[in-house]
């Protein structure tokens, strides 16, 4: 949904990139994985080599089309991910100087269905002309495995964060596949709360990264915000409480018309209970879980607080992606491939499933 910095507009392409290979090819030969994502308003594009980590990538955002709309139209997303799909490859792989990947990773969901319908038919479709295997991604799971495309990967096991437009959730990772779902939120997502807020705010759309730098200026003490149930046992979150509270200190400084000069103080003081909220959980999830390595993934993992809060607070790792894998990209969906590459098929069924577990996915079959 939303874009921090330079993955913010239109294509984007980046080079080779000097990373260390620290995925077990599940094949013999060195392989080459073309990963494709187009689960909501994103086309995104990449190249993974088990021998050279990634060797490109690309991404086309559709944000300037759905902004006027206030949030994501699922039939104009579809339109665009057909009308950008192929010349994003085609280009991809020019720059690469690759005629022919080994592999195709495509996400398969959760997601828009009609979105995810043009990736796996593009998919699949590549698959049966090239003559290789195609391999459904969870987007979840690309999310999380995001964090294995840098310098420093982290093992397993660890806690991921996982905070992005449609989802939170605190998950335990033992391996790749074995996921355990610890928390996850009751209502709004992470990245919802943010764009939500921003939008009260009179801030654009998606309003995060915006919101975000409206509380550089501001004071995150002027309003005692509420940190929803951080200190319940529970590790799940609700976001609706502390919407509301913003939403009363909207209207109360509306109605005094001093909201022009309480804008950067009501988005800090919000941003800091969000992140608050977010590292106490995620810390409490790691402590009684014995894990002392955190992965912060999804498009609120870009938030520099957040980041800089939880390296702080907590006395393990912490890993992320570098800021633009960690809104969708097609980089992740084609490293998450290449681990799962064991489990690709021929090119003969496209998956597309708007909801889908991260629970049930399950270890690949050679790991
Ligand atoms: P989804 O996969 O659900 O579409 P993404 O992983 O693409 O979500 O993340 C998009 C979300 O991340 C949006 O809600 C956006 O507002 C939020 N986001 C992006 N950058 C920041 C930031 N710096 N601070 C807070 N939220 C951010
Ligand atoms: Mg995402």
């Amino acid at each position: 949904m939303g874009r921090d910095s330079a993955a913010h507009n239109n294509a984007s392409f980046g080079g080779l990139q000097r990373v260390r290979v620290m995925i077990r090819p599940l094949m013999s030969t060195p392989t080459i994985t073309l990963g494709i994502e187009t689960s909501c308003d994103e086309t995104g594009v990449a190249l993974f080599s088990s021998e050279k980590g990634l060797i490109g990538h690309a991404l086309h955002s559709q944000v300037d089309l759905h902004a006027v709309y206030g949030g994501v139209v699922p039939e104009i997303a579809s339109r665009d991910h057909v009308r950008m799909l192929l010349p994003l490859i085609q280009q991809l792989m020019e720059t690469a100087g690759i005629d022919k990947p080994d592999a195709i990773a495509y996400t398969a969901g959760p997601g828009l269905v009609g979105a995810l319908m043009v990736g796996g038919g593009m998919a699949n479709g590549l698959g049966l002309a090239w003559n290789c295997p195609v391999v459904a991604v969870h987007h979840m799971e690309g999310h999380l495995l995001a964090p294995m495309l840098e310098e420093n990967p982290p093992d397993y096991p660890f806690l991921a964060l996982l905070v992005s437009g449609g989802h939170t959730m605190l998950i335990a990772v033992r391996r790749l596949g074995d996921y355990e779902l610890l928390g996850t939120t009751l209502d709004d997502a992470a990245g919802e709360a943010f764009d939500k807020t921003a939008k009260l705010l009179g801030l654009g759309y998606p309003g995060g990264p915006l919101l975000a730098a409206l509380a550089e200026a501001g004071d995150d003490t002027a309003y005692p915000f509420p940190r929803p149930m951080l200190n319940k046992p529970t590790l799940d979150f609700s976001f609706s409480g502390l919407k509301t509270a913003v939403m009363l200190e909207v209207r109360k400084a509306e109605a005094r018309g001093d909201l022009a000069d309480c804008r950067a103080d009501i988005a800090a003081s919000f941003q800091r209970a969000a992140v608050d909220t977010l590292v106490g959980k995620a810390i409490k999830a790691a402590e009684s879980q014995g894990l002392n390595r955190i992965v912060v993934a999804g498009g609120v993992g870009a938030n520099r607080l957040l980041r800089s809060e939880i390296a702080e607070r907590f006395s393990g790792q912490v890993f992320y992606p570098r800021f633009e894998f960690c809104t969708d990209n097609g980089a992740m969906i084609a490293v998450a491939g290449a681990m799962r590459l064991s489990e690709a098929g021929d090119a003969t069924e496209i998956r597309a499933l708007a909801r889908w577990s991260l629970e049930t996915l399950g270890v690949p079959p050679a790991s």
